[in-house]
C-alpha cells in the first residue's frame, strides 16, 4: 500500500512525487511510456542530448523554482534565440528591432514606432489569435510570420484560436533577441531525463504500465491517485473528448554544423515542418562539447524536425486547445472530483503549462501534504 500513486513521470509527476517523498510519504511513478520526464525526455549522442519531443529550454521567473530545480542538476547557461526562415531569408525573432530592421530597414525605436502604428489594425476589443495579432503589428507582419506557422500548428485559422496562444511571444523595441523574458533560462547540463532521474531518486517506478487498464487494481493499491494524463480519457470520454495538438518528430544525422543555430522556426505554409531543432547549439557552453566554432570538423549533428500531426493518428498529446467548446468540457470533467484523486500537469488540468509552470503547479498541491 502506497500513500500515492502518481501516474505520469513528467515535470508534474516527478515534482510531486518528490515533494511529497520528501515530506515522508511512500509513493509509487507510474508511466505509460518506456521512459521518464515525459515530453522532456532525452537521449546522449556524442557530448549532447537530443530530446525526443521537441526542443526544451528550463526558463522561469520564479526564484523559488529556479532554487528547486537546481537541487537536481547543474544548469548551462543558454538563451534562446530562435531564427526564422520565410521565403528562403533569415528573420531574427521573435519581433523585435532586428527584425524591422530587415523587412523594413528601420534603425530606432522612434521609427519602429511610427511604422508600426500605420500598419496595425485598429481593433477595440481583439478576442482571437487574429484580431490580437493585426492589432499588434499588423498585415505584413501577421501573414509572414505568424499566419503559416499557427495554421500549420494548429491545423485550423488562427482566428478560431485563443489570444493566449499568442500573448506567449513578446513583441520588442529593442534589438533584444532572446525569446524569453524570465529572469533564470538554461538547460540541464546532463539533459532532461537525467534531471528528472535525479528528482526520483529512491522513489519507486514501474514504466511501460497503462495504468487506466488496471485503474481498479492501481486504486485498491494506494490512498491517493495523482493523474497527469489526458483527464477526458481518465473518465472514459464521458462527456466527450478534448482536442489536443500534436506533433511528430523527424531525426536526421549529419555531418557538422547544419544551421548554426539550436531553432529555426519555418514559417511557410509550404514547408511541411513548423521547427528544426539541431540540439547539439543547445550545449554550447558545456565543457566537453567539442570544437563547438567549427563546421569543418566531422562531428554528428542531430536535427530533429517538428511535423504537425492530427491527434488521432499520433497519440502523443502535446498542446490542449482552450477553444470555448472544449473549455466547456473541460469544466464538466473538471467538476466531477473523485475521492482520493488529484489531476495536474498539461494534462490533467488541460492548459498550457511550461515545465516551470508544471512544477510551480506541482509543489503547490503537495504542499496540502506537508
Ligand atoms: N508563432 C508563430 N510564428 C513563429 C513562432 C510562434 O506564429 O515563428 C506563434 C504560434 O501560434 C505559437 C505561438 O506563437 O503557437 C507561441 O509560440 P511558442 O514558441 O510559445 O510555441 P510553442 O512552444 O507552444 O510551440
Amino acid at each position: 500500500m502506497y500513500d500515492f500513486i502518481i501516474v505520469g513521470a513528467g515535470f508534474f509527476g516527478s515534482t510531486f512525487a518528490r515533494k511529497v517523498t520528501d515530506s515522508g510519504h511512500s509513493c509509487l511513478v507510474l508511466d505509460k511510456k518506456p521512459h521518464i520526464a515525459g515530453a522532456a525526455h532525452d537521449e546522449p549522442q556524442d557530448d549532447y542530448y537530443v530530446s525526443s519531443y521537441g526542443a526544451h529550454i528550463f526558463h522561469t521567473h520564479s526564484e523559488e523554482i529556479w532554487n528547486f530545480v537546481s537541487n537536481f542538476c547543474e544548469f548551462l547557461p543558454f538563451i534562446n534565440r530562435p531564427k526564422v526562415l520565410s521565403d528562403n531569408k533569415i528573420y531574427s525573432f521573435p519581433i523585435n528591432l532586428m527584425t524591422l530592421q530587415q523587412l523594413w530597414g528601420v534603425k530606432t525605436p522612434k521609427e519602429a514606432e511610427e511604422i508600426l502604428k500605420r500598419k496595425k489594425v485598429q481593433c477595440e476589443n481583439p478576442n482571437n489569435f487574429e484580431e490580437w495579432a493585426l492589432s499588434m503589428v499588423g498585415e505584413e507582419i501577421y501573414s509572414k510570420f505568424f499566419y503559416g506557422y499557427t495554421k500549420k500548428q494548429y491545423m485550423r485559422e488562427p482566428k478560431e484560436l485563443p489570444t493566449s496562444i499568442i500573448q506567449r511571444l513578446p513583441i520588442r523595441l529593442t534589438y533584444d533577441e532572446n525569446y524569453f523574458t524570465t529572469k533564470y533560462q538554461g538547460i540541464p547540463k546532463y539533459g532532461y531525463t537525467n534531471l528528472i532521474k535525479s528528482m526520483l531518486d529512491g522513489i519507486d517506478i514501474e514504466l511501460g504500465v497503462d495504468f487506466l487498464k488496471q485503474k481498479d487494481k492501481f486504486m485498491r493499491l494506494a490512498k491517493r491517485v495523482i493523474y497527469t494524463g489526458p483527464i477526458d480519457e481518465f473518465f472514459n470520454f464521458e462527456y466527450g473528448k478534448l482536442e489536443y495538438n500534436t506533433l511528430r518528430f523527424e531525426k536526421k544525422h549529419f555531418s557538422g554544423d547544419q544551421q548554426g543555430n539550436a531553432v529555426i522556426n519555418h514559417v511557410d505554409e509550404s514547408t511541411p515542418y513548423l521547427r528544426s531543432i539541431e540540439h547539439r547549439h543547445f550545449y554550447k557552453h558545456g565543457e566537453s562539447i567539442k570544437h563547438y566554432d567549427s563546421n569543418q570538423e566531422n562531428f554528428t549533428s542531430v536535427i530533429t524536425y517538428d511535423i504537425p500531426a492530427k491527434y488521432e493518428e499520433n497519440p502523443d498529446p502535446f498542446y490542449p486547445i482552450r477553444n470555448k467548446i472544449n473549455s466547456e468540457i473541460y469544466q464538466k470533467y473538471s467538476g466531477i472530483k473523485p475521492t482520493n484523486v488529484m489531476f495536474g500537469g498539461r494534462l490533467g488540468e488541460y492548459k498550457y503549462l511550461d515545465m516551470d509552470q508544471s512544477m510551480a503547479s506541482a509543489l503547490q498541491k503537495a504542499r496540502i501534504f506537508d
